[in-house]
């Protein structure tokens, strides 16, 4: 579990969401006490399926000039050549930079079909008010093209609600036919 260290201190929240994922109910009753990310960064932001009513992909969402995933490239030359399809991310961390990328531009088709079908939920609800501002790998295991499997671990800053925190994460990753896909991931490793 990620402690009150990791994120800072913010009042309790009427508004968490109804999918229970995101903030840890306990934290609340503490006054001032951070209430920390219950699960990994896919987790904050997955629900029951509310594919019609919620934003659906980056064509809903204005294209963001510099790439989300912190690579300082155009959009369009980084991540964004994933999420249109045009080419599959090569490596584990090039995938998990994508996905981390679609959180931010709330792609939810690219998320589903980056996501083992061993794992993957019916779909994803993007949380109202989770903005994700920044990504640091820290490390990546195997995961290149001559691998079968690989693990990447990762600091990702949002903010929830106009308040600042970090979700650090060890996410494992598998190629399924080919392509790289996210399996699941440990919090706080
Ligand atoms: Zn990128």
């Amino acid at each position: 579990m990620l402690t009150a260290a990791h994120i800072l201190p913010r009042p309790p929240r009427p508004d968490q969401p109804a999918c229970g994922h995101v903030l840890d109910p306990a934290g609340h009753r503490a006054p001032r006490a951070a209430p920390a990310p219950r699960g990994t960064m896919a987790a904050m932001t997955r629900g029951t399926p509310r594919r019609r009513k919620q934003p659906r992909s980056a064509s809903g969402t204005p294209a963001p000039s510099t790439c989300p995933c912190g690579s300082g490239q155009p959009y369009a030359a980084c991540c964004g050549r994933f999420h249109s399809g045009v080419a599959l991310a090569p490596t584990a961390e090039a995938l998990m930079r994508s996905r981390y990328s679609a959180f931010a531009v709330r792609d939810e088709g690219y998320l589903l079909r980056t996501w083992h079908p061993r794992t993957r939920p019916a779909g994803v609800a993007f949380a109202a008010g989770l903005g994700w501002t920044g990504l640091e790998i820290e490390a990546t295991e195997a995961g290149s093209a001559f691998h079968a499997r690989g693990v990447v671990r990762f600091r990702a800053h949002f903010t929830d609600g106009g308040r600042a925190g970090v979700l650090r994460e060890r996410s494992r990753f598998e190629r399924e036919a080919g392509a790289w896909v996210y399996v699941d991931g440990d919090i706080d490793p």
